[in-house]
């Protein structure tokens, strides 16, 4: 599966992507097709196809991507407005590329998501 997997190939630069940020354990990347002005996607450096597989030793990992969308946030200008995390998990959540990946939204302000 990592083989095939779109945003594993981001992280290891053999697809093109607008990378703003990569440590040992997370990649974050702008969004092909952004719903926002700001609309960047924080995935796991190592194949996770949703959070129902993440396991107890990715705890450090899952916490570690929301730090890094926070500081990502802060470097968009977006941290002081606020931001929307979003993680679609398997088909009924919207999830489309089975790569765990938080997708960080911001620069407009949104409607509420369940009003
Ligand atoms: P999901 O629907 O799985 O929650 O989100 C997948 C997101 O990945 C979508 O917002 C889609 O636009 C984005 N996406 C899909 N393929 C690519 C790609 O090849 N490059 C980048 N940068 N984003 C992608």
């Amino acid at each position: 599966m990592v083989d095939i997997c779109i945003f594993c190939k981001i992280v290891k630069k053999e697809a093109k992507a607008t990378i703003l940020f990569q440590d040992d354990q997370v990649t974050g990347f702008r969004d092909v097709h952004p719903v926002a002005p700001t609309h960047i996607l924080i995935v796991p450096n190592k194949h996770i196809e949703s959070l129902n597989d993440l396991m107890e030793i990715d705890k450090t990992m899952i916490g570690h991507m929301f730090v890094i969308a926070r500081q990502i946030a802060v470097q968009e200008g977006i941290y002081e407005g606020g931001y929307r995390i979003i993680v679609n998990t398997g088909p009924d959540g919207g999830q489309t590329v089975f790569q765990l990946h938080l997708h960080l939204i911001g620069g407009q302000r949104m409607r509420h998501p369940l009003g």
